[in-house]
């Protein structure tokens, strides 16, 4: 049967929904909030305190993190110093991908290298990257040694791990420092609120 196309003057508008109308269909300002420390200084704990805060408060976020990339996306990066730079690369431009769907995306890694954090803030809009350094002491991350990753970098079953014998780069200048050798992640959470209020985020 000979088919025939009768629309032929159809012609679909192009419209491109640009980031400010994602955003603006969220009601809020996207973000990515970049958590870096060593292993057990709380990353983890504290995005995770803080989304849940913000899911409460009705704000649209994503946290990436170890397990969900490093077990998907980069399942084929291991821990050496070019492979700890593809995988921050990769999730920093997942990220600034996420931000620019609308979402406050927090990140927790230890991307221990301050040039590979520098590449991500540069290649966000300005004011839209947040480096949060959250800091205590290796004595106290490794008696807290949630994973037992330390136990194992002590008797040599893992090699590279940062602090141990691989280097962790502090931040120089990062937008805000926790420390939660200090602070409750009660207080960690109200820290970081009360700054994503102070730079108009919420
Ligand atoms: P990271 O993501 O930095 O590797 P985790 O959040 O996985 O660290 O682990 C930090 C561990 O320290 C958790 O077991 C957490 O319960 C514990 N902890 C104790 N006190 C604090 C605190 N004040 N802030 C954050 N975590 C804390």
């Amino acid at each position: 049967m000979e088919t025939t196309v009768k629309a032929t003057n159809v012609v679909w508008h192009p419209h491109h929904v640009s980031r400010e109308e994602r955003a603006a269909q969220k009601k809020q300002k996207p973000c990515v909030i970049w958590f870096t420390g060593l292993s057990g200084a709380g990353k983890s704990t504290i995005a995770n305190a803080l989304e849940g805060e913000l899911y409460r408060r009705g704000y649209h976020s994503y946290l990436l993190d170890g397990d969900n990339i490093r077990h998907g996306l980069n399942k084929d990066l291991g821990f050496s110093d070019a492979d700890r730079v593809e995988n921050i690369r990769r999730i920093g431009e997942v990220a600034k991908l996420f931000a620019d769907a609308g979402l406050i995306v927090l990140t927790a890694f230890i991307s221990p290298f301050r040039a590979d954090r520098e590449m991500i803030r540069k290649i966000m809009p300005p004011g839209e990257f947040f480096e949060v350094y959250v800091h205590a002491p290796l004595d106290l991350c490794e008696s807290r040694d949630p994973k037992g990753l330390y136990k194992k970098a002590r008797a040599g079953q893992i090699k590279n791990f940062t602090g141990i014998d691989s280097p962790y780069e502090a931040p120089e200048n990062p937008e805000l420092t926790i420390n939660t050798g200090e602070l409750t992640v009660e207080q960690s959470v109200q820290k970081l609120l009360a700054f994503l209020k102070e730079r108009g985020r919420l």
